[in-house]
C-alpha cells in the first residue's frame, strides 16, 4: 500500500482490474494487461495491492499458451458479506450473502407491511441481527427490495399501492442510522430478474425478461447484465397496463381495466367473491371462512370447479399475451415466469407459455427460451444481494474503499458515486 490517496483515475483503474477478475473476464496478470492496455508494472502493483487487502488471491498455474505460465487470480468471494432483504405486502425475507451473491443464511417472517415503515423495518432489522449473530458477519452493504415503485437514485418509494404509508419514505436513511454501510433499494421484481439472470438455471448471459404473477403482477428486464429501470425507476410496472375497457374492473391504483385487476391474486379473489354463488365449491368455502384467498381459487380450479378454472385460464392467457407483447418489443433471450400463480399447478405455466409462443413474432421466438423461476422463490433476495455487490464493486466505487480492504465507514461517498 502506498499510503497516499489515489487519484480518481487510478482508483477507477483499480476498480476495473478487480472487476475483470471478479466477473471472470480476465483472470491472469497478462490477460489483465491485454484487457486494460495497462503496463505490466502497473497491473502487477495493483493486483498485489488487491491481494494485500484480501480481495484477490493467487491460484493454480493457468494452462500455458506457449509462453511463461502465469498464475490464475481468484476473487475472494468470502472476503466480505452483504445483507439482503425483500419486503412484500404480507411477508419478508432477510439473507446474508458472500460477495458473489451466494446466500449463506436466510430468515423469513410473515408481516403486514401496511403497519407502516418504522415497525416493519424494525422487524427486518431484527432478522438481520439474528443472521449477524448466526453467521458472525457484518454487512459491507445492504440491498433491499420492496413491493412498489422505487425512485432508484434517492432510494425512496413512490406511491406504492400495496404499501400505504410508505410513499416518499427513505428506507436507506432508516438503515443508514443503524449501519455504517451503503444501502441500495429497488423494486422487488427488478431484483427477481437480476437474481435469475445471475444465478438462475440455465444461465446464458442473454437478456432476460422476468414476469411475476402473484397478488400483484410486475415485470423486470435485465439487458446486458443491467436492470433496465427507465428514466425514474418505473420501468416494468406492467400490472397497470390497461387490458380491458370494462369500467367495472376497478384497480387498487385508482384506474380501471388494469392487468393485475384481472389476473393478480387480489383481483381474482375480488371477482370470485362477487360470483361465488355460481360455484358450489367457492360458496361453501366462503360460508366457512367468511372470505376467499387466491389459494382457494387455485385449489377450486385444480379440483375442476368450472368457474374457478375458467377464470384462472382467462387470467393465464392474458398474462401470456402481455408477455408476448413485451417480447415482441424488447426481444429478450429468456422469459422467466415466477410468483405464487405457479403454485396453482403446471397447467398455469403451460398456458402462459403456449399463449406467449403463439403471439410472439417468428424472429423474436427463434432463440427464445421460456422457463419458470429456478431459485425456489429466493430470486428476489438473491437479486437484492447482487444489487448491493454490483454497486459496491462498480469501478467508480471500489477506489473509494479499496485502500482499507473494506467499504465499512465509506457509505456516504459510496452513495454519491454509485453507478445509478
Ligand atoms: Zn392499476
Amino acid at each position: 500500500m502506498t499510503g497516499t490517496t489515489p487519484s480518481p483515475q487510478e482508483a477507477y483503474i483499480h476498480g476495473q482490474l478487480i472487476n475483470l477478475v471478479r466477473t471472470g473476464r480476465a483472470v491472469t496478470r497478462p490477460a489483465l494487461e491485454q484487457e486494460t492496455r495497462l503496463g505490466r508494472k502497473v497491473v502487477t502493483q495493483r493486483v498485489q495491492q488487491a491481494i494485500d487487502v484480501g480481495l484477490l488471491e493467487d491460484g493454480d498455474l493457468a494452462p500455458s499458451a506457449g509462453g511463461r505460465p502465469s498464475r490464475l487470480l481468484r476473487f475472494r468471494t468470502e472476503a466480505g458479506h452483504v445483507y439482503a432483504g425483500m419486503l412484500g405486502a404480507t411477508e419478508m425475507t432477510a439473507a446474508v450473502a458472500t460477495l458473489d451473491g451466494t446466500l449463506v443464511a436466510s430468515l423469513h417472517a410473515d408481516w403486514d407491511a401496511s403497519t407502516g415503515p418504522e415497525a416493519t423495518l424494525e422487524v427486518l432489522d431484527g432478522l438481520f441481527s439474528r443472521l449477524a449473530r448466526k453467521t458472525r458477519t457484518e454487512p459491507w452493504a445492504l440491498g433491499i427490495g420492496v413491493a412498489g415503485p422505487v425512485d432508484f437514485a434517492t432510494g425512496r418509494l413512490v406511491d406504492p399501492p400495496i404499501m400505504p404509508g410508505w410513499d416518499g419514505y427513505s428506507v436507506r436513511s432508516w438503515f443508514r442510522e443503524r449501519y455504517d454501510a451503503p444501502v441500495w433499494l429497488d423494486n422487488d421484481v427488478n431484483l427477481m430478474a437480476l437474481g435469475e439472470w445471475h444465478k438462475g438455471e440455465p444461465r446464458d448471459g442473454r437478456d432476460l425478461l422476468y414476469v411475476f404473477v402473484d397478488e400483484g403482477v410486475g415485470a423486470g428486464l435485465v439487458s446486458r447484465g443491467n436492470v433496465f429501470r427507465g428514466d425514474t425507476g418505473a420501468a416494468g410496472d406492467i400490472g397497470h397496463l390497461q387490458v380491458t375497457d370494462d369500467p367495472s374492473v376497478l384497480c387498487r391504483c385508482g384506474q380501471t381495466g388494469c392487468l393485475e385487476a384481472v389476473t393478480g391474486g387480489w383481483g381474482l379473489v375480488k371477482r370470485m367473491t362477487e360470483r361465488a354463488a355460481e360455484s358450489p365449491l367457492l360458496s361453501a368455502r366462503l360460508a366457512e371462512r367468511g372470505q376467499l384467498t387466491a389459494e382457494d381459487v387455485g385449489l377450486a380450479a385444480r379440483a375442476g370447479d368450472p368457474l374457478a378454472a375458467e377464470e384462472v385460464v382467462r387470467g393465464a392467457r392474458l398474462i401470456g399475451v402481455t408477455a408476448a407483447n413485451l417480447v415482441n418489443f424488447v426481444n429478450p433471450g429468456t422469459v422467466v415466469f415466477g410468483g405464487g400463480a405457479l403454485r396453482v399447478g403446471d397447467s398455469v405455466y403451460e398456458t402462459f407459455r403456449e399463449t406467449l409462443l403463439r403471439r410472439t413474432s417468428t424472429l423474436a421466438a427463434q432463440q427464445l427460451r421460456v422457463r419458470t423461476a429456478s431459485l425456489d422463490f429466493r430470486e428476489g433476495v438473491t437479486g437484492a444481494a447482487i444489487l448491493a455487490i454490483e454497486q459496491l464493486f462498480a469501478p467508480s466505487s471500489v477506489g473509494l474503499w479499496i485502500e482499507n480492504g473494506s467499504p465499512v465507514g465509506h457509505a456516504v461517498p459510496l452513495h454519491r458515486s454509485a453507478a445509478v
